[in-house]
């Protein structure tokens, strides 16, 4: 059988036009493709794994045309979404895929309303779209430790903008005068052994640069014996316990005649700011860890082209479980708490 056109190489590329022109069976096909991907696109039970099912096509109560599946061995009825993230959709497949299209293509991230404005759908349907498909991101990072040479820094969000007037102004330096909602995104970068960047990027959200935090940071995602640049923070000096510790010092240059430096860090973070400025103003706390590691998937793909990540976030987004913290978010089901560096 051809192979579909989405996944060929050919498709290196691609543009949101092209997935605009595709028709609805075009895009369950993809998915089912992205979900089913042992089997060919062959639908398999999401109850008992049967591959024997009946084709059942209905429309919906919008004239959406829906293709169900019915297992022959269990009987149960199931469509590609079944059991994920986009399970009980309510758009048309096509439109998912557009928004996954969207995604990709905004190398500095994307905000809920520009999303809504590029599928035409409400703010609150865009909100919860792109964070379904920023926790697909999210669930499907692995584990693997950083290796090698790994540049680590931390950056601000959520500080106090100083008052106009110079009388008016707090000590911001003092503990009591700091907003309490101002957080400190951790990262961690693995540089590439032939100089080309970094590869590999590990991200977390906590409250400052303790040296308990980094610590519990960099012994849970870097190897031992790996080599650690970073800056001249006081929070860094215990990590010479565990590793090659190297630390820079920034109030006399940005790389050391050494090659000290924490320059794939900055780079991690010009992109998180201009996700932060530039498309999202708002970060929620709450899911502030998430944002981060979108940032850091879009970091380690950034040679990736579109039509690669966008096959790549299609199936992680079609092969997550339904997620609950995105389902009925509107109906008050949400996060309640921060997820934190431990
Ligand atoms: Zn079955």
């Amino acid at each position: 059988m051809a192979q579909h056109f989405l996944l060929a190489a050919k498709s290196k590329t691609i543009s949101e036009k092209q997935v605009a022109r595709m028709s609805e069976e075009e895009a369950r096909v993809t998915f089912e493709k992205l979900r089913w991907s042992d089997t060919d696109g062959e639908p398999v039970c999401a109850t008992c794994g049967c591959t024997d099912s009946y084709i059942i096509n209905t429309t919906s109560k919008s004239g959406k045309p829906i293709r169900r599946y019915k297992c022959k061995a269990c009987r149960t009825q199931y469509t590609v979404t079944t059991g994920t993230l986009f399970a009980s959709h309510k758009l048309e497949l096509r439109d998912y895929l557009m928004a996954i299209v969207v995604f990709a293509n905004a190398v500095k991230g994307i905000s809920a309303s520009q999303m809504s404005r590029a599928l035409g759908v409400q703010y609150k349907t865009a909100f919860v779209l792109v964070h379904k498909i920023r926790a697909s991101i999210v669930d499907n990072q692995d584990n693997i430790k950083l290796d090698g040479v790994v540049e680590m820094d931390g950056c601000y969000v959520g500080k106090t903008r100083p008052e106009n007037k110079k009388e008016d102004r707090l000590d911001l330096r003092l503990a009591a005068n700091q907003n309490p909602n101002k957080r400190c995104v951790l990262v961690a970068r693995q540089r590439d052994e032939n100089g080309n960047g970094a590869i590999k990027t590990v991200t977390g959200v906590t409250f400052s640069e303790s040296s308990k935090v980094i610590d519990s940071f960099a012994l849970s995602n870097i190897t031992k014996n790996a080599t650690i640049h970073s800056d001249g923070a006081n929070g860094y000096d215990n990590l010479e316990a565990w590793y090659n510790s190297i630390k820079g010092d920034h109030s006399t240059c940005y790389v050391g005649d050494n090659g000290e430096s924490s320059n794939q860090a900055e780079s991690f973070f010009s992109r998180f700011r201009r996700l932060q400025y530039g498309q999202c103003h708002k970060l929620s706390n709450l899911y502030l860890v998430n944002y981060a590691i979108e940032i850091a998937y879009r970091e380690d793909n950034r040679r990736v082209s579109n039509g690669a990540m966008m096959i790549d976030i299609a199936t992680k987004s079609i092969n997550t479980p339904t997620h609950s913290e995105w389902t009925g978010y509107w109906q008050g089901n949400k996060r309640v708490a921060e997820r934190l560096v431990a």
